[in-house]
C-alpha cells in the first residue's frame, strides 16, 4: 500500500498497517507466536526498556502481529492509535479503570451491555466510582445528568436489544462544552456503519468478537483513541492487569477484517428484507429496526450511520412460552447469544442476555417477555425468511 496515499475503507480493511517488505514478502501478516523477544546484547536490552530503541520486549507489552491489527483498526476508526485485548470486556474495563478514580462519576446511555453494567456496579460498590443512566434524547437530559465529578459519558448506540439510537453529535457537543470525554461502544455498527471519532468522540471500544471477527470463532476487544491515551492504557491498565490478545486471535481478526465491508453489506441487505417480511407478518406484534422509517430514531440513523445494521428485534403476538416455542421450531436459525456471525442467531433477551436485569428495570427498558433479538447472518435471505415463516406458522 502506498505510504502516503489514502485509500477507501474497503481497501484499508485489507491493506492498512501492513508492509510485506518487513516480513520476508509474506502476503499475509505472519503469526508471531512468541512470548518474548531476544536482545543481541545487554546494552540493546537496556535501550529497549528505556525506550531509546524501538523494538519488541515481551508479548504482553507488544507483538508484531497484534501491532498490524492495531494500526489497521486505528485507521478504520479515524483514530490516532489502537490497542487490542483478549475480550471486549477487557477493553471496556481497561478504558473505565484508566479514566476514573474514587469519587468520579460516569453518565451512561439508558441501556448498556450486561457485563459493562456489572462492572460499573462493582466499581460503585468497591471503589466509590458512581454512574447514572440518561435517555440522552435532548440536550437538557444530558446536561442534567452531568455533575461536577462526571469524567465521561459512556454510550452504546444502537442500544441492545430495543435498537434505540443515541445522537452522537448532540452528546459530543454537550461533552465538549463541559470538558468531559465521550466513550462509544461501537460493537453493533463496526466502523463501516458508524465512526464516532470524526463526530467528536474521544474513545471507541469494540467487542471484536462480533462483526470485526465476524466468524464466531474468536473472543477479542479493541480500543481506539488519541495516541497519548492509548499509550497510557498500554503501559498501565493493559500491562499491569494483563488482558492482552493472543497473536493467533489477532491474526483471525485481521483475516475477518478483510471482508468486513462485503459482509456488512450483506448483513444489512438481508436484515432490511427480513425486517419488511416481519413487519408485515400477522403473528408479529412490533419490530425494532433502525432502518424502519417508522422507527422513532430513524432520522438519527440517517445522520450518523451509513446503513441500519444487521440486527432486528421483534415481539410476537403471544406469551413468553409462545416465543420459546417459536424459537424451538426454527431449523436453520441457531439459538445463541452473540451477534455479527455468518450464521443467523436468535436469542430471548428476558431469559438470556438481560436475565440479570430485575424485571421492573427490564420492563422500563422495553424488554418484554415476548421480545426476541435476531442477528441476521449471511445465508440466502429467502432461506432465513422461510425458516422464520414456518416457525411462526406453528405457533
Ligand atoms: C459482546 C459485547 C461486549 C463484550 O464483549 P466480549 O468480547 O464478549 O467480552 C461489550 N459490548 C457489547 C455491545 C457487546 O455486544
Amino acid at each position: 500500500m502506498g505510504k502516503n496515499k489514502s485509500y477507501q475503507f474497503e481497501t484499508e480493511v485489507i491493506h492498512k498497517g501492513y508492509d510485506s517488505n518487513q516480513f520476508q514478502d509474506s502476503l499475509n501478516p505472519p503469526i508471531f507466536q512468541t512470548s518474548t523477544f531476544t536482545f543481541a546484547t545487554a546494552e540493546r536490552g537496556e535501550k529497549r526498556f528505556s525506550g531509546e530503541e524501538e523494538g519488541f520486549i515481551y508479548s504482553r507489552l507488544g507483538n508484531p502481529t497484534v501491532k498490524v491489527l492495531e494500526e489497521r483498526m486505528a485507521a478504520l476508526e479515524d483514530g490516532e492509535a489502537a490497542l487490542a485485548f483478549g475480550s471486549g470486556m477487557a477493553a471496556v474495563s481497561a478504558v473505565l479503570v484508566s479514566l476514573t478514580k474514587t469519587g468520579d462519576h460516569i453518565v451512561c446511555s439508558q441501556g448498556i451491555y450486561g457485563c459493562t453494567f456489572g462492572l460499573l456496579q462493582m466499581m460503585k460498590e468497591k471503589y466509590g466510582i458512581t454512574h447514572d443512566f440518561s435517555p440522552m434524547s435532548t440536550r437538557d437530559e444530558i446536561e442534567k445528568a452531568i455533575r461536577p465529578e462526571t469524567v465521561c459519558i459512556y454510550v452504546e448506540t444502537p442500544i441492545n436489544p430495543t435498537m434505540k439510537l443515541v445522537d452522537l453529535e448532540l452528546v459530543c457537543s454537550v461533552a465538549k462544552e463541559k470538558g468531559i470525554q465521550v466513550v462509544v461502544d461501537n460493537t453493533f455498527c463496526s466502523p463501516y456503519l458508524q465512526k464516532p471519532i470524526p463526530i467528536g468522540a474521544d474513545i471507541v471500544i469494540h467487542s471484536a468478537t462480533k462483526y470485526i471477527g465476524g466468524h464466531g470463532d474468536v473472543i477479542a476487544g479493541i480500543i481506539v483513541g488519541k495516541r497519548a491515551f492509548i499509550d497510557e492504557v498500554r503501559m498501565t491498565t493493559q500491562k499491569d492487569i494483563g488482558g492482552i490478545i493472543s497473536p493467533f486471535d489477532a491474526w483471525l481478526l485481521l483475516r475477518g477484517l478483510k471482508t468486513l465491508a462485503v459482509r456488512l453489506d450483506r448483513h444489512c441487505s438481508n436484515a432490511s428484507k427480513l425486517a419488511e417480511f416481519l413487519s408485515e407478518h400477522p403473528k408479529i406484534e412490533k419490530i425494532y429496526y433502525p432502518g424502519d422509517p417508522n422507527h422513532e430514531d430513524y432520522p438519527i440513523m440517517e445522520k450518523q450511520m451509513t446503513q441500519p445494521g444487521g440486527l432486528i428485534s421483534f415481539t410476537i403476538k403471544g406469551s413468553k412460552e409462545d416465543a420459546q416455542r417459536f424459537m424451538n421450531r426454527l431449523e436453520l436459525i441457531k439459538i445463541a447469544v452473540s451477534l455479527g456471525d455468518a450464521e443467523t442467531l436468535i436469542q430471548h433477551p428476558a431469559t438470556m442476555t438481560h436475565a440479570v436485569v430485575p424485571e421492573n428495570e427490564r420492563k422500563k427498558m422495553g424488554i418484554e417477555d415476548h421480545l426476541l433479538r435476531l442477528s441476521v447472518g449471511l445465508e440466502a435471505w429467502e432461506d432465513i425468511r422461510d425458516d422464520l415463516a414456518s416457525a411462526l406458522n406453528g405457533i
